[in-house]
């Protein structure tokens, strides 16, 4: 099991037979990989993690002022703009929204959970429908508040 003892014995929970946090690339960091192939919508694994109140890396959101703070496997799962999986913050299910081959990596959209995002970047998914700056789904890009900053200022 990737999680600790200290969570319980559910059967769903992420195995290390069937995921691993590793390294993806020198500019992402970690990512989840899995062990097994999948076929759009089934399930992965039952997600757990501490609650806590702030945002923190490697929380996601579950409600407006609760975050599942989860080191051991969702907080290292990647983002892209066209996800493989999709993660239910109320069932605390993570499901397939692809077909997904052994040794695949992982890539949820960040914006299906977070209103507002630890930090935001510039993604290089390479999907057709890539935003390019990523964003919590309630808040503005923060190039665009400096970019309004700056006209305020000019003008
Ligand atoms: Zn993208």
């Amino acid at each position: 099991m990737l999680y600790p003892k200290t969570f319980g014995e559910n059967p769903l929970f992420p195995q290390a037979c069937n995921f691993a946090v590793v390294p993806k690339d020198n500019n992402s960091g970690f990512g989840v990989i899995t062990f097994q192939a999948y076929k759009p919508g089934d399930l992965l694994a039952i997600v757990t993690g501490e609650m806590v109140s702030d945002i923190r890396q490697h929380t996601l959101q579950v409600s407006k002022r609760r975050h599942m703070y989860d080191p051991y496997f969702t907080g290292y799962l990647l983002h892209s703009c066209e996800p493989n999986v999709s993660l239910n913050m109320k069932k605390m299910t993570l499901t397939a929204l692809k077909e997904i081959k052994k040794g695949e990596f992982l890539f949820m959209d960040y914006a299906e959970t977070e209103d507002i995002l630890y930090r935001q970047f510039g993604c290089c998914c390479t999907s057709e429908s890539c935003r390019g700056w990523i964003t919590g789904r309630k808040e503005m890009p923060q190039q665009m508040i400096l970019e309004q900053h700056d006209h305020h200022r000019t003008h």
